[in-house]
């Protein structure tokens, strides 16, 4: 699903340069879980964005799908975005003025999808995360965890090949964090491809491959076993 082969990224500033990603090799395949750890400044954001295609690396390959991601014009790189990509923020990035639904329906709209199917498929979304009583609810009349779910059913609702989740419990208590695990969980055991990006150790765990990144590189990538969030909530 995804491959990545030596991939450099520098951030300039004025004459300085911030080497950040030194050679990244990994790939993915479909159905995995996956987390992206190390210590803030490690590059995880910076390698999630390339991923995402919301920043371009300075060189090395990167395929999507088999597709090359490379000097894409704007418009051929959002499409492929849309199709391929959904994200989930610490922060949960939802819209203050518009209801859950409406959250979870915007990604629909720009993808041209009618109003009545984007209504029912948004509101299926929501009831699979759980909130079906709460379509019609602005975000801050709901808590963290539920901004976090309305903002998962609308990573879902393009039905993304993979989903992108950059410190997706950074902003959540333990008990909260865990249940959005769970539900992520639950969305990779039905075979969704999802790689969380953490600098947690007991969230890293609940994915079931960890790659340590320190430094811009990767110093370790392995397989683990994974540990249920259910049983901690
Ligand atoms: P992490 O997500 O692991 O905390 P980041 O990828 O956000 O790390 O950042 C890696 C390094 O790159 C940090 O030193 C950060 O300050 C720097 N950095 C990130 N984004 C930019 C940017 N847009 N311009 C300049 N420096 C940046
Ligand atoms: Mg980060």
């Amino acid at each position: 699903m995804i491959e990545i082969t030596d991939l450099h990224k520098s951030y300039k500033t004025g004459a300085s340069s911030l080497h950040v990603l030194k050679g990244i090799n990994f790939s993915v395949k479909e159905g995995e879980l996956v987390s992206i750890m190390g210590s803030s400044g490690s590059g995880k954001s910076t390698l999630l964005n390339i991923l995402g295609m919301l920043d371009e690396a300075d060189s090395g390959s990167y395929t999507l799908d088999n597709f090359p991601i490379k000097n894409l014009n704007e418009k051929v790189a959002a499409k492929y975005r849309n199709k391929f990509l959904g994200f989930i923020f610490q922060s949960f990035n939802l819209i203050n003025y518009k209801s859950a639904l409406d959250n979870v329906a915007l990604p629909l709209y720009y993808q041209g999808v009618a109003r009545k199917e984007r209504m029912e498929k948004s509101f299926s979304y929501l009831e699979k995360v759980g909130l079906a009583d709460w379509a019609h609810h602005l975000p801050n009349e709901l808590s963290g965890g539920q901004k976090q779910r309305v903002a998962i059913a609308r990573a879902l609702a393009s039905e993304p090949k993979v989903l992108l989740a950059d410190e997706p419990t950074g902003a959540l208590d333990t008990k909260t964090s865990y249940e959005v695990m769970d539900l992520i969980q639950g969305i990779n055991d039905e075979g969704k491809t999802i790689l969380i990006v953490t600098h947690e150790d007991d969230i890293a765990h609940m994915t079931k491959r960890i790659v340590n990144l320190k430094d811009g590189l990767i110093i370790d990538d392995s397989i683990v076993k994974q540990v249920r969030a259910k049983a901690h909530v």
